[in-house]
Formats: C-alpha cells, structure tokens, sequence
C-alpha cells in the first residue's frame, strides 16, 4: 500500500530551501512516466491532540502561531524561523498533513497490512520541544508511539545521512522501541549527535543503536557494516514491526553530505530491508522518505524504493519525454538510466583506511552493546 496526498507539497520553506517539493513533483511525475504509478490512499491531515502524542504544547502553539503570521519573540530557542526551519503561512497544516501519512500507515499496520510506503515524511531532527534541521513535526515517532500504544514493540531503521536524532531521543528511555542509525559522523556533519555511546536510558538501556561512518564512505564498506549490524540487531530485538526513514541523503551526488552510496547500493539495501522485515518482524514495514537533497539522485533512489516495494522489474532508461520536460524546467543534464553510470566519481584515495575505520566502529559498537544487548 502506497500511502499519499498532492498536499505533501504544501510543506515548503521556499524556492531556495533544499527541502523541496520539487522531489515530490518529480517523483511522481518519473512514477507515472513509467506507467507504474497506481492511485495512493489518501491520508487525513494529523490532528492536534496526535501531534502532542510526541510534541510539547509549547512547541506546537509556537508553530500554530506562525503559521498565522504572529511571530513569538522567543521562535529560534525552538528551532524555528531560522536558517534551516524557517516558518511559513499555514506551515502547522503542511506539517500535520505529513504527520497524517505516516500516522495512517501505522493504523494500516495495525489492521493487518504488511507493507506500507508512505512517500514523504520522515522527518527525523524534529525533538520533542523543538524544531530541527527541516524538521517541525516528527512523523515518524507520532507512528512510533501510535504503534506502541496498540501493543507492539517497534524497530526504527534510519537510512539516512544525518543522525536520526529526534526519533532517538523521543524514544530514549522506551524498551520497546529499538533505533538504529547509520549516518554520517557527527564529527563533521549535522546534527552532530548519533555516537556509538548513545546508547539508550533506562528501560531503553541498550536498545539505541548507531553507527556513524567515515566521509567518503562507499558501497562496499557501507554494506559490509550494515549486514553486519541490522540483522545481528533485529534478531536479538525481535520487533513486531519495522519503520524505516529511507533518506536518500547518503548518495554520492548529494551536496549536502560526504557519504559516497550509489543506486546499486540502495538496491541491495531495499531488498535486504523487505528480506529482514520477513525473517524478523513478521513481514511488517513501513517506508518513509526523508532527506536527499541531490534532484538526480534522490529521484532515483526513491523511484528504486518504489519498484522493490511493489517487485516490480527495473527499467534501465528513464523516460525521455519525462528527460526532457525536466532538463529543461531545471536547466541541467539528468541521469537518464534509473541506475548510476559505472565510474560515475573518482577513485577514492583513502578506501581501505575507510573501510577499516568503520569496521572499528562497529567492533567499538558491539563491545559497548555487549554488556545490555537488547534485552
Ligand atoms: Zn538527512
């Protein structure tokens, strides 16, 4: 089940702003190009009271107020109207609409589907008390917590780039929701969190996982570390549900970030992902999308996402008319096959150091799990 609204796009901090619905437009547009685009459910907008299930009221009359155009004095102490989140008219709405399609894809779980793409959301930096890094109202735990309420207990797999650090400190001193984050370290990257050390509080003690990784992280070196860590993990969790925040942030054309993944990897990942949700938490997953900041490969890594999702086979060109419509609106060459050219960068000088570095990491991950594991 495909979960969707022409109104994700109404979640817009402006033509300049790299959170674009430029994405959104483009993606379903490439979708229905290719003749695979089936008619979405469309989900009803958050409502208030399913937003406070995560957020402070504080935060929320904050951004209420400017949507409305009345600004508080005190809006930055809550991460809003700044650089990266600046407010917009009726951003409340947009955001609450995101909120309202991961939440629906939480209540499908619920009444017994398997699988569900929610295509948008994922809106992971936003904390409990403040808005953070594009990020106003946090989706993906408002689903979480929905989950957890009815019972389950949830594994949330987080793909993208940049820490998935709202979602981890929501959930924090929760034993029955499991983060797992692969990102980019903090030491050179927003938002600067996600070390092996966080590992969780109290009953949640053990069940906070993360791996950053080196710039300049490739394929190889990325999959080796995750089919090491994710399966090991859901294994010993034992979920009754996976959400994952498929963030296309780590593609090498990203602009925003230094990781250095190709299609190719994203493939095997989304098809790992489907296995591990099978072998672990009993076929149940729901998809988000997220960060990727690069048109051109964001758009294919999410159009790959939604061929694994349904198993569909993959087509190797892109459509030319759709080649050509958006060429000229953006006024640059596009990848014209789905996947990544081989040889599409250089050679990294540094590649085995690299891998070696991560394979560190996870070895420093494990040793500190090892004492708490999951239990
Ligand atoms: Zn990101």
């Amino acid at each position: 089940m495909v979960i969707y609204r022409e109104e994700y796009r109404l979640y817009n901090f402006g033509p300049h702003h790299p959170f674009s619905p430029v994405r959104l437009e483009m993606l379903t547009s490439l979708l229905q190009a290719l003749g695979v685009w089936k008619a979405p459910l469309s989900p009803p907008e958050a409502t208030r009271e399913e937003v406070l299930t995560v957020h402070s009221e504080r935060l929320v009359k904050r951004v209420e107020a400017a949507s409305r155009g009345e600004l508080f004095p005190d809006l930055e102490h809550y991460g809003l109207g700044t650089g990266d989140t600046p407010v917009f008219p009726g951003m409340d709405r947009a955001a609450r609409i995101l909120v309202g399609g991961t939440l629906e894809g939480a209540r499908r779980i619920l009444a017994g589907e398997k699988r569900v793409l929610q295509l948008g959301g994922g809106l992971h930096h936003a904390q409990y008390d403040r808005a953070s890094g594009f990020c106003v109202y946090n989706d993906l735990s408002v689903a979480i917590r929905h989950l957890t309420g009815a019972g389950l207990r949830v594994a949330y797999l987080d793909m993208d780039v940049h820490h998935g650090d709202g979602v981890q400190w929501i959930h924090y001193e929760e034993g029955e929701v499991l983060t797992l984050s692969l990102h980019e370290s903090g030491r050179y990257l927003f938002p600067g969190t996600g070390h092996v050390h966080e590992i969780g509080r109290g009953a949640g003690l053990g069940k906070k996982l993360n791996l950053p990784l080196e710039p300049f992280t490739e394929d190889e070196s990325y999959l080796e570390v995750f089919e090491a860590l994710v399966p090991w993990a859901l294994q010993a969790f034992r979920p009754d549900v996976l959400v994952v925040q498929a963030g296309a942030d780590a593609h090498f054309l990203d602009p925003l970030a230094d990781l250095l993944l190709t299609t190719r990897a994203y493939e095997r990942l989304f098809r790992l992902i489907l296995e591990y949700a099978e072998a672990y938490a009993g076929g149940r997953v729901l998809f988000t999308l997220g960060g990727g900041y690069s048109l051109d490969g964001t758009v294919r890594v999410w159009a790959l996402l939604y061929h694994i999702f349904h198993g569909l086979p993959l087509p190797e060109r892109l459509p030319e008319g759709w080649l050509r419509a958006w060429e000229a609106r953006l006024g640059k060459p596009l990848t014209p096959t789905l996947h990544d050219p081989e040889g599409a960068y250089p050679e990294i000088p540094r590649r085995e150091e690299i891998a070696k570095r991560n394979r560190l990491t996870l070895e420093r991950l494990t040793e500190l799990l090892a004492p708490h594991l999951l239990h």
